[in-house]
C-alpha cells in the first residue's frame, strides 16, 4: 500500500475520495439520492452515532457522493476533515457562527470578501457579536488586538480584490499562543496552491464554487477543519441544516479531478497576461503576488506553491466611464461575478467603500482579471482593443 500521507498533490487529486471496489468497479462515486436511511433494526437505529459525520444515517449528513468530495479535498488541503455546503458564503457564515456568542470579540482582516462583511455587520453584530477589522498586512502585529473575549482571527489572503498577501504563520503564532483558532478564506490558495493547516490555518474555508468545481455550473462550498475543531464546526453546520445535492456534489468532485492541470494552465497564462498589462502605459502597477516586484511577493513564494489566475490591474488615472468602455470592449472577457472556470472575465470595482481599518488608495482605477483556458495571445489582443477603447473614451 502506497503511504497516503506521502503522495504528491496531483496523485492526491487523481485517486483521493475513490472506492471503485465499493461501487461495481465504477471510477467516479455515483450520485447517491435519499434523504431516509433505514436500519436493519430498532436498536442499530438507536444506537446511530450523532458524533460520527462520516456514516450514512440520514441525508442530510450528507451521502457518499458528499462524503467522496469532502474526503478528496480535506485529503488535499492536509486537513482533518471537510463538510460541504450549499455555496462559499453560506461556508463562511456557519465557520464564524460556530465559533461566536453574545459578548465575543472577533478579528476580521479589512480586505475580506465583501458578502464576509456584510454577514459580520448585519448578522453577527446584531447578536452582541464585537468585530473589529484589522489591517491585512499587521502580522504578528495582531497580538496586541487579541482580548481576553477574543474568539477567532478570521483572514482572507491574498484579499480578492485587493490581493494583499497575509502573514499565516505570523498571525497563527499570535493567535495559537492565545489558544485562538485562525479562520482562513483560501478560495484563491484552493486546496492545491496553499496547504493551509501546514502553515497553521485551523479551519479552511471555500468557495468550491471557483476552480474546485472550475465550470462556472456549480455553487458550493466546503469547510476543512484539524482535528481539534472538527466536530464544533460540523455540529453547527448540522445546527443549521446545511446540506448539499448530490449531483453538486458530484460536479464539484469531477470538477476537483482536474484542478491541477487547470490552475497550471491557467496561472501560466496569468503570469504573461499581467507583465504584458505592467508593460502597458496605460497600466500604473498590476497586484497579483506571482509577479516579483509585488510586495507579497516574498510571503506568496515562502507560502504557496502556486497562484491562482485572478489578479488586479491599477489603471492611471482616467474617468471612471472610460474604464467601463475599456471593459464593454472586450470580446473575449465576460462581465459578472465569481471566477475560477475555464473562461475568462473582467470587472471595474472601487474597494474604497467598504474599507473601515485602512485606506485603499492606489492612484488609479481598479479592473480585475480573471485569466480562464483561452489562448492568451488572443486574450492580450482582446485587452489591446479594450486599451484602445480607453485611450478613446479618456
Ligand atoms: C466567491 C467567493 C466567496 C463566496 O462563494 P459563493 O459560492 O459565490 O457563495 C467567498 N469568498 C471568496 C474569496 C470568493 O471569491
Amino acid at each position: 500500500m502506497a503511504d497516503k500521507k506521502k503522495l504528491k498533490r496531483d496523485t492526491i487529486i487523481t485517486h483521493a475520495g475513490r472506492d471503485p471496489q465499493r461501487y461495481a468497479g465504477l471510477i467516479n462515486t455515483p450520485v447517491f439520492r435519499g434523504s431516509t436511511v433505514l436500519f436493519p433494526d430498532v436498536e442499530s437505529y438507536e444506537a446511530r452515532d450523532p458524533g460520527n459525520y462520516k456514516v450514512m444515517r440520514y441525508g442530510i449528513y450528507g451521502t457518499p457522493t458528499a462524503f467522496a468530495l469532502e474526503e478528496a479535498v480535506a485529503q488535499l488541503e492536509g486537513g482533518h476533515a471537510a463538510v460541504a455546503l450549499p455555496s462559499g458564503l453560506a461556508a463562511i457564515a456557519a465557520a464564524l457562527a460556530a465559533f461566536v456568542k453574545t459578548g465575543d470579540h472577533i478579528l476580521v482582516a479589512d480586505s475580506v470578501y465583501g458578502p464576509t462583511r456584510n454577514f459580520c455587520d448585519r448578522r453577527l453584530k446584531p447578536f452582541g457579536v464585537e468585530v473589529e477589522y484589522y489591517d491585512p498586512l499587521i502580522a504578528g502585529g495582531i497580538a496586541k488586538l487579541i482580548r481576553p473575549n477574543t474568539t477567532l482571527v478570521f483572514c482572507e489572503t491574498p484579499g480578492s480584490l485587493t490581493f494583499e498577501i497575509q502573514d499565516i504563520p505570523a498571525i497563527a503564532a499570535a493567535a495559537h499562543a492565545k489558544a485562538i483558532p485562525v479562520l482562513a478564506d483560501n478560495t484563491w490558495g484552493t486546496p492545491y496552491f496553499f496547504r493551509s493547516f501546514e502553515r497553521g490555518v485551523d479551519v479552511s474555508i471555500h468557495a468550491g464554487t471557483k476552480y474546485i468545481a472550475g465550470h462556472s455550473d456549480t455553487l458550493m462550498g466546503l469547510i476543512v477543519t484539524n482535528e481539534q475543531y472538527w466536530l464544533k464546526v460540523r455540529k453547527a453546520v448540522a445546527d443549521y441544516g446545511y446540506c448539499v445535492s448530490p449531483d453538486d456534489c458530484f460536479l464539484a468532485l469531477r470538477g476537483l479531478r482536474t484542478i491541477g492541470a487547470r490552475m497550471q494552465h491557467q496561472q501560466q497564462s496569468a503570469v504573461k497576461i499581467a507583465r504584458w498589462m505592467q508593460s502597458r502605459p496605460e497600466v500604473l502597477r498590476v497586484i497579483y503576488p506571482a509577479l516579483e516586484d509585488n510586495p507579497g511577493h516574498a510571503l506568496w513564494k515562502r507560502d504557496f506553491t502556486g497562484a491562482a489566475s485572478l489578479f488586479g490591474v491599477i489603471l492611471r488615472p482616467v474617468p471612471w466611464e472610460a474604464v467601463g468602455a475599456m471593459i464593454n470592449a472586450l470580446e473575449l472577457f465576460g462581465i459578472g461575478s465569481s471566477w475560477g472556470g475555464f473562461e475568462s472575465l473582467a470587472i471595474r470595482a472601487d474597494p474604497a467603500r467598504v474599507r473601515t481599518a485602512t485606506k485603499w488608495n492606489p492612484g488609479g482605477p481598479l479592473i480585475r482579471l480573471h485569466i480562464g483556458l483561452e489562448d492568451p495571445d488572443d486574450l492580450i489582443a482582446d485587452l489591446e482593443r479594450g486599451l484602445s477603447h480607453l485611450r478613446q473614451a479618456s
